[in-house]
């Protein structure tokens, strides 16, 4: 996991401070800076032992996924049978890391990020402060008084700040990352973006960003949002002027690829021009094609109507399906593979609320669009509406997840397939994402159809596998070696 997935990213500076950083932590470093906090290093968890002493005063670590409980994560552990993921494994391995340094160097621990709030539920015993929402207003004030030695409350709920309150960043980003957007007015119940709090970042903000980006000798700029066509916009009209000349001043620098990760069918539907206009104003094609995350959730107007009433503004839920149908279309059209997830396993839904969803991704099929569908179990985000719902688990899923699992799988090989040449990359990792791709992934089929058939028990069988030891990887490997041969032998 290390060596092909993970890889520590090397490069530092004449300081020993990373030379590339993710994107939440470059905005830290920002905000404490512009603060008159300026003896700050954003530093590669592994280099941690070498660059922490007596003089380090605080370390505030960014997470992600530290317990494993987001949805993506919680649907690959739930189907190979539970246990712990790679993430949580490598968040125990940093706190080791972290808690020997603090016995020795005696510093405060902060932690926040988009992660946070999994550890309301298991916290660290090595964590002072654990900071929930957004940085810009409060964290500079919450260091200052660990700095003076001051008590702070274990919990601390951050401000959000005005688009013109965001310091730009000071250092490259890995990937080129530069946030355009912050929050989503849709108001989904299952999100943890509140409807209150979006903003659209100012352009010279954004420009400058870029900048930074490409001072630091990178050429791709991945736009940071939570819908691309919400950049500009107000009251969630797609503002078509603002995206074009986003999309065009930008690349107007220098830049070479734009890309962003997320977009909204609604949006795509109501403005097909805008997604022609920056497909062309960013050259996209097979090779320079975007695949952003979208949401489709449900094919059922009883949970679409209960749980995301605005998902599909400006029409209605009822018309949710044609808005998915018809933003495919003029997604593929214009580059864009949309790699859609699905929210499974509302206390209310049923089996006939599934079927509604198989139905859907059905449509999608027949109509051979190039896109990926993944159901996923809905996780009761402590920062959302539906914080008190029961968290998923292999009982309480309706029976026809594993219909909807094994019908999007299959659709999803076809679309790996047909998109392997873009996928896959150069080098060593671009051959064992072939491989992966030719070999093991299309020769596992059967496995969801068990699944489907054994209605989700099968996933106990995987239960015993422990790829966190040698002895547990080697026979890990001889087991996808194996599967990955059983479909030529067969
Ligand atoms: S549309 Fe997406 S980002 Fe916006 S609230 Fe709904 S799930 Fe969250």
């Amino acid at each position: 996991m290390d060596k092909f997935f993970t890889p520590p990213i090397k490069e530092v500076d004449k300081e020993g401070k990373a030379l590339y950083a993710p994107y939440s932590l470059r905005k830290i470093e920002a905000s404490l800076v512009t603060n008159g906090i300026t003896d700050v290093a954003v530093i590669q968890p592994e280099r941690l032992e070498k660059v922490v002493s007596d003089k380090t005063k605080v370390i505030g670590v960014s997470v992600h996924d530290p317990l494993g409980l987001d949805p993506v994560t919680f649907k690959l552990s739930l189907l190979f049978g539970g246990g712990k993921s790679w993430l949580e494994q490598f968040f125990e391995e940093l706190g080791d890391v972290i808690s020997r340094l603090k016995k020795r160097y005696n510093f405060k621990v902060i932690a926040g990020g988009p992660g946070a709030w999994e550890l309301t539920k298991s916290r660290p015993d090595w964590l002072d402060v654990l900071f929930l929402g957004e940085a810009e207003i409060r964290l500079p004030e919450v260091v200052k008084s660990l700095l003076k030695g001051e008590p702070v409350p274990p919990i601390v709920k951050g401000k959000d700040p005005k688009a013109e309150q965001i310091p730009p960043i000071l250092g490259p980003t890995r990937w080129g990352e530069v946030q355009v957007t912050r929050g989503c007015p849709r108001g989904c119940s299952f999100c943890s973006i509140t409807p209150e709090t979006f903003r659209s970042v100012p352009l010279e903000t954004i420009k400058r960003e870029v900048e930074v980006n490409l001072k630091g000798g990178i050429k791709n700029i991945d736009f940071i949002t939570d819908d691309i066509l919400l950049y500009g916009s107000s009251k969630l009209r797609v503002n078509h002027d603002a995206l074009v000349k986003l999309f065009t001043e930008v690349k107007r620098m220098g830049v070479d690829g734009i890309f962003w990760p997320h977009i909204s069918a609604p949006a795509v539907r109501e403005s097909p021009k805008t997604v022609q206009a920056i497909a062309e104003v960013a050259e996209y094609d097979f090779d320079r094609s975007v695949m952003p995350v979208v949401g489709l959730e449900s094919g059922s107007l009883k949970i679409l109507e209960k749980y995301m009433p605005a998902k599909a503004f400006p029409w209605t839920p009822r018309e949710w399906g044609e808005v998915i149908i018809d933003a495919t279309s003029i997604m593929n059209d214009n580059y864009v593979y949309p790699c859609y997830t699905m929210t499974i396993g509302y206390k209310e839904e049923t089996d006939d609320d599934v079927q509604d969803s198989i139905d859907l991704v059905q449509k999608i099929i027949d109509h051979d669009f190039t896109a990926w569908i993944f159901p996923l179990p809905v996780i009761p985000i402590f920062t959302t509406r539906i914080k008190d719902n029961p968290f998923p688990v292999l009982d309480r899923l309706p029976s026809r997840y594993w219909d909807l699992l094994y019908v999007s799988w299959t659709y999803n090989m076809k679309t790996t397939r047909k998109l392997a040449p873009r996928l896959a990359g150069k080098g060593l990792t671009g051959k064992l994402v072939k491989f992966m791709i030719d070999r093991v992934f299309s020769s596992i089929e059967w496995f969801f159809r068990d699944l489907k058939e054994s209605k989700g028990r099968k996933t106990l069988e995987f239960s015993t596998v422990n790829v966190n030891n040698t002895l547990g990887t080697i026979r890990a490997i001889v087991e996808l070696s194996k599967l990955s041969f059983k479909k030529e032998s067969s």
